[in-house]
């Protein structure tokens, strides 16, 4: 057993913090794990379902003594979350957050003089539920954690870089570390657009009330179920990611919507070469995804029925 923290803190214990509560008392059952939660109601239910041993009053009594932080609120709220754990925390803790976006962490953290170390890092591992009680200790189990590292290269900094990347690796996960920028047109690509096109898609549906919604229930199957679970996904925190990872996403959705419009072209004049081709790319990706071990080759995402 590998000891991670003495005392570990988790600010917000929503389906994130839970799940990283959990996966670190599996790790290292010896840890005491603390929650702190905006919402007492919240805190209090993270202690009922047994994701962590107690819940604090304050973020002050969460952070004292505690040699591990974690930040799992919705990016929005963490640079002022991070001033107040700075403040607090005990020389040399080790915070961490997990927030989907890492530029605006990264500046934040860069503003902060803390005795404390940040190391910025995104488990890029979720599912569309929230709360504490959607928290579990296998989520990040051969999924990828990124670390986004301060521009700092003292001793103690690069140690506790080290230290944040052994604890991901503890909890099953593969790390890897790159600058905020990189991350954020990355994963602008691989999960904001996507949830942006299913929030879409999902919006333009229900606005289509002719179709009559018992049509879209009835032959959700068709595809339609699919997107509805990444649209089902927490509004706020997809309110943050959007707001803070602004040029990213402009970025990547110009190059999309250009996409869209060659493909709208070919609709238009038959062009079914153009059609065949732009599929076949999809095809290519599925399969490389999955054997990257990324996926399961199971068909119909491993659902019983034949849909
Ligand atoms: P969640 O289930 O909604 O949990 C977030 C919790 O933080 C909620 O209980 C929320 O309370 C609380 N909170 C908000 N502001 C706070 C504050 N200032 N101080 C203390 N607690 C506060 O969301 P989540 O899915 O765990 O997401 C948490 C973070 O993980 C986000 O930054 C997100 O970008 C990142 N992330 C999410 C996923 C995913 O798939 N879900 C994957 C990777 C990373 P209220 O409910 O009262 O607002």
């Amino acid at each position: 057993m590998t000891r991670l923290s003495e005392k570990t803190a988790i600010i917000g214990v929503g389906l994130i913090g839970a799940s990283l509560a959990r996966a670190l008392r599996e790790a290292d059952p010896s840890a005491a794990i603390v929650g702190y939660d905006q919402s007492a109601d919240v805190g209090a239910r993270a202690v009922a379902c047994g994701a962590v041993d107690s819940a604090a009053r304050t973020l002050e009594e969460a952070v004292r003594g505690a040699d591990l932080i974690v930040l799992s609120t919705p990016v929005g709220a963490m640079a002022a979350a991070l001033a107040e754990i700075a403040a607090t925390a005990d020389d040399g803790a080790l915070i961490i957050d997990v927030g989907s976006v890492k530029g605006a962490v990264v500046e934040a953290a860069a503003r902060l003089a803390s005795r404390a170390h940040i190391v910025p890092c995104h488990p890029v591992a979720g599912t569309e539920q929230s709360g504490p009680e959607a928290g579990f200790a296998a989520l990040f189990r051969d999924r990828w954690s990124i670390l986004t590292p301060l521009a700092r290269n003292d001793d103690a900094y690069l140690a506790a870089v080290k230290r944040a990347a052994g604890l991901w690796r503890a909890l099953g996960a593969n790390v890897e570390i790159m600058d905020h920028q990189h991350h954020d047109l990355a994963l602008a690509i691989t999960s904001h657009l996507p949830h942006l096109i299913a929030f879409t898609l999902v919006g333009a549906a229900d606005d289509l009330q002719s179709v009559a919604e018992a049509e879209i229930v009835k032959y959700s199957a068709g595809g339609f179920r699919d997107f509805t679970r990444i649209a089902a996904s927490d509004p706020v925190m997809w309110r943050d990611v959007f707001i803070n990872n602004k040029t990213a996403v402009l970025e990547v959705l110009g190059r999309f919507t250009e996409e869209l419009a060659l493909l709208q072209r070919a609709i238009r004049w038959g062009d079914a070469e153009t059609l065949e081709k732009t599929f076949a790319r999809g095809r290519a990706l599925r399969r490389a995804i999955v054997a990257a071990g990324q996926e399961k080759d199971v068909a119909n995402f491993g659902r019983d029925e034949k849909t």
